[in-house]
């Protein structure tokens, strides 16, 4: 007797990836998937040089932070990119690449109750 092999192939129209489980509807789309998509992470922050648990220190700037997710912050928007926030007081060109540190701004050096 002829042994029958259907039962463990995947339904039709139906491909799982095998490493996810993600289920794709074209043979062509679970193959795209796996080759470019599957388990990709975002790229890793580099960058920075770790000195202890609490110290870590930005390549370009030589800035140091104590957490890893505010030298990530720093990396990713802050380092190397051009201020945006203008001070909204006439006459003062401060610039800042953070709200919060304009809102320290204003606070310390326009004494502005915010
Ligand atoms: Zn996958
Ligand atoms: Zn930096
Ligand atoms: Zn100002």
């Amino acid at each position: 007797m002829e042994q029958r092999s259907d039962d463990f192939k995947p339904k039709y129209g139906e491909f799982p990836c095998p490493s996810c489980g993600r289920i794709f509807k074209v043979e062509s789309s679970v193959r795209r998937h796996i080759r470019y998509f599957c388990g990709k992470k975002p790229p890793p922050i580099t960058g920075y040089t770790k000195y202890g648990e609490d110290d870590y220190e930005c390549t370009k700037c030589k800035k140091h932070y104590k957490l890893f997710c505010t030298l990530k912050r720093h990396i990713l928007h802050e380092c190397d990119k051009p201020p945006k926030i203008e001070c909204p007081i006439v006459g003062c060109n401060y610039k800042a690449k953070m709200r919060d540190r304009m809102l320290n701004h204003c606070r310390m050096v326009h004494k502005m109750d915010m």
